[in-house]
């Protein structure tokens, strides 16, 4: 049996200026490690022998209709303007249509240097791989938008971080891996041709129904506001917000050092490269209008007068703000079970969040005892929990069946940071036992798995994973 991809590649029809072409570089031995069936069948891609599928994953063979290119970029990495990035480590083989009509990039990555790679050696480790696999099909299976794992693949080569480790290559997919940042580099460069293509392209294939660089702009501001509410809902930290990881699809995209929420408190932040917390879990609302005003200043160079673009520009960014906030207030009433909306609403969410941050709360515990009787054990001072529970119990007499909302809303089963330390050492260890569980247990994070309890687990105090990496 060989294996199938119905190309259909688009982005490699644009001009030169948007890539370099060139094939992912061949790695030692490659080993399938994971191969994502039901993607797959979406993506109307018929699957081949493991070993067939390793070359290819692994980037030795460059299968029939791909047309391998590294993308362009740049963008602002913690505030500040990087003018030349690039998929450093990554090459796009191609698009498939798909059979449910969404069309998708197929892009490896760990796959070797390129134009774009400045000092870095082209690759990944096993260690972020794993966790990207995890992570992204976990949000997916959350219902987040989200770029998604095809394949990983163990090289069979080293690569040197803070030591020697195994390394991989994920094949991730994405509704496209246009960003911010493909913007930002042709704004630079005051190629305002460039811009106008690629404005075209963007609409054509993300937003049909937008009229021009305004109409992008106001519809990536929608996406985003929804995706950063989804984000909040969950407890999850991107961790490395810069314009470069800003998708214009409104997918989450680049699980470097991204974590899960155990205990809440809005100040969190993991990254280990995040020194001055701009990305912590509570900054991610501003961040996002802040990326947009990057995407704003981009797509208004491409007007006859920027100038002239500046009022209009500047009213769909300032909007952001209350659209993520209405977004955001939406998901955390569900997670309240609350179908209707009232006045006092949001002073219930944010007198549950404040008891929560004082009482060392597990927030996808908290949220999902709430459906099941109470969350009155996870406050360190249950009496906190209690002035609180009363005004939510009045205000629930106006639902229908708060359960079912609540259990649709709140996860039972997240990827704690803990458990993906754990399995990443098992998988440098040669078992992947942990990496097959987690995967079919976050398919249905919803679904009660009692089996599984033990992954509900919030960390012990010495599992409690401090600071995460870029890879
Ligand atoms: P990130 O922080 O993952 O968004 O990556 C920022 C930039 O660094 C992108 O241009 C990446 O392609 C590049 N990059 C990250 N890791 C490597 C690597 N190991 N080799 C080459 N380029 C890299
Ligand atoms: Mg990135
Ligand atoms: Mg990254």
């Amino acid at each position: 049996m060989t294996m199938m991809i119905p190309f259909d590649n688009t982005y490699a029809a644009l001009p030169g200026q948007f890539y370099s072409k060139l094939a992912p570089q061949a790695v030692k031995a490659p080993r399938l490690i994971a191969f994502n069936e039901d993607l797959a069948r979406v993506m109307g891609i018929s699957p081949g022998e493991t070993a067939e599928m390793a070359q290819v994953f692994g980037g030795n063979t460059v299968p029939e209709g791909a047309d391998p290119l590294a993308q362009i970029y740049a963008g602002h990495q913690f505030g500040t303007y990087n003018p030349q990035l690039g998929d450093g480590r990554a090459i796009l083989l191609g698009e498939v249509a798909g059979t449910d009509g969404t069309r998708r990039d197929i892009q490896l990555k760990g796959s070797g240097r390129t134009p774009y790679s400045r000092g870095g050696d082209g690759r990944a480790w096993l260690g972020p791989v794993l966790r990207e696999y995890v992570v992204s099909e976990a949000m997916h299976a959350l219902g987040i938008p989200t770029t998604r794992a095809l394949a990983a693949v163990e090289t069979g080569e080293t690569v040197w971080r803070e030591g020697a480790l195994p390394g991989a290559v994920l094949t991730r997919v994405a509704a496209s891996h246009l960003r911010v940042g493909t913007f930002q580099v042709f704004a630079a460069r005051g190629d305002r041709h460039s811009l106008r293509q690629l404005t075209e392209y963007a609409i054509a294939r993300h937003y049909p129904d937008a009229e021009g660089p305004m109409g992008l702009l106001r519809a990536v501001r929608d996406a985003q506001a929804k995706l950063i509410a989804a984000w909040m809902g969950v407890g999850f930290i991107h961790g490395v917000m810069n314009t470069d990881n800003s998708a214009i699809s409104g997918e989450t995209i680049d699980y470097g050092p991204c974590a899960f929420l155990d205990v809440y408190h809005p100040h969190t932040v993991f990254s280990s490269i995040d020194r001055g917390r701009r990305y912590a879990y509570a900054n991610q609302p501003s961040i996002a209008v802040w990326n947009l005003a990057q995407l704003a200043t981009a797509l208004i160079q491409q007007l006859e007068d920027p100038q002239a673009g500046v009022a209009e520009a500047t009213e769909i960014v300032h909007a952001m703000p209350q659209l993520t906030e209405d977004a955001w207030l939406t998901r955390f009433r569900a997670k309240l079970g609350l179908a209707s909306a009232q006045e006092n609403d949001l002073e219930l969410v944010t007198g549950l969040l404040e008891r929560m941050a004082e009482n060392q709360s597990d927030f996808t515990n908290t949220f999902r005892a709430l459906a099941e009787g109470g969350a009155r054990g996870q406050f360190t001072e249950p009496a906190a929990y209690d002035s609180w529970a009363e005004g939510w119990q009045a205000r629930l007499a106006d639902e229908p069946d708060p359960q079912a909302v609540m259990r649709a809303a709140n996860p039972a089963f997240i990827p704690r940071n803990h458990r993906i330390e754990e399995m990443i050492a098992g998988a440098v260890a040669g078992d992947y036992a942990l990496f097959h569980r987690l995967n079919a247990v976050l398919a249905s994070p919803y679904a009660d798995q009692p089996e599984h309890a033990d992954l509900q687990r919030p960390p012990a105090p010495e599992e409690v994973v401090q600071a995460t990496f870029c890879g």
